[in-house]
């Protein structure tokens, strides 16, 4: 099984859940069976009890099951079906804090978030990786996980740390790293600023992750320069920096990808996500 983990830098609200969802369409165009995993990082058992004014995503959805609410996120991936994440963090954090009753945990053992925090996320999103979500049979090829805030943040180091372990498990030939970053555009000089990638770039590798791609939102196209100094300073070949400009419809958002060669005419001739999967496998 391959994973496909979405990260995110500088701000959130960035467009990690349309790059995860996106990226899910174009894979499953290919002719891969698709799942997806949003990784919420709040400590919250119930998404129900989060204030929908403060975090104003909170919203009721069939999916979620019998508490009936989900992050908005979740809706984003419906709008492209088959790819439905089937559980969330809201299950892996009762999980943690019921293990010590459940003797899951060594006797006198506090609990750390390394490694029984990173154990109880690895077994988790293994388990919800593995469940069909198109109503097939056997598990799924590829699992899109989107990793909710924004690389550096505390709350979500333990999924970071998971996510180091896990790729380090499985081999890295296995998982792909998408970094979607920020290159905005400052005052009337109208030069497109990569400062704010690189650093998220370096904050994702002291953590010790390293992105494949780089997914850039921007306000216009990003600029060809533009995309060979990402390369440059952020150490990812020029062709696998996409850029993410403003659109009308966020369901041009896989097109945009794809007009990039991250899929384009070769995805119908079995190539494009195709051959991008055979690179991880190479
Ligand atoms: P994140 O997961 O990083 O918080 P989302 O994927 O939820 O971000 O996107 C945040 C908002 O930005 C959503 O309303 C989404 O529709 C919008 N958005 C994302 N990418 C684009 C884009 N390229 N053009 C226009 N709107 C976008």
């Amino acid at each position: 099984m391959k994973y496909v983990v979405v990260s995110g830098g500088v701000v959130s609200g960035l467009g990690k859940g349309i790059t995860a969802s996106s990226l899910g369409v174009l894979l499953r165009q290919s002719g891969y069976r698709v799942t997806s995993v949003k990784i919420d990082p709040y400590l919250n058992v119930d998404a129900g009890t989060m204030s929908p004014f403060e975090h104003g995503e909170a919203r009721s959805s069939a999916l979620a099951g019998s508490r009936g609410v989900a992050a908005f996120d979740t809706d984003i991936h419906t709008r492209w079906p088959d790819l439905c994440c089937k559980d969330k963090t809201t299950s892996l954090c009762k999980d943690i804090l019921e293990r010590p009753h459940t003797a899951r945990y060594p006797p006198c053992t506090s609990k750390p978030v390394v490694p029984h925090v990173t154990d109880a996320i690895m077994e988790w999103l293994e388990r919800v990786a593995h469940l069909p979500t198109d109503g097939g049979q056997g598990p799924p090829d590829v699992c899109v996980i989107e990793l909710g805030g924004t690389v550096g943040d505390i709350e979500s180091s333990p999924f970071v740390e998971a996510l180091r372990q896990f790729q380090f498990r499985i081999g890295r030939e296995n998982m792909c790293f998408f970094h979607v970053s920020l290159v905005p555009v400052i005052g009337v000089v109208g030069e497109e600023k990569t400062k704010p990638t690189q650093h998220s770039v370096q904050s994702l590798r002291a953590a010790g992750l390293t992105p494949d791609f780089l997914v850039c939102r921007s306000g216009q196209p990003l600029a060809a320069a533009t995309k060979r100094k990402l390369a440059l300073f952020c150490h990812v070949p020029p062709e696998h920096c996409i850029g993410c400009h403003d659109v009308s419809n966020i369901y041009r958002v896989p097109l945009l990808f794809e007009h990039q060669g991250l899929t384009g005419e070769r995805a119908t001739e079995g190539g494009g996500v195709k051959a991008l999967a055979a690179e991880w496998t190479s």
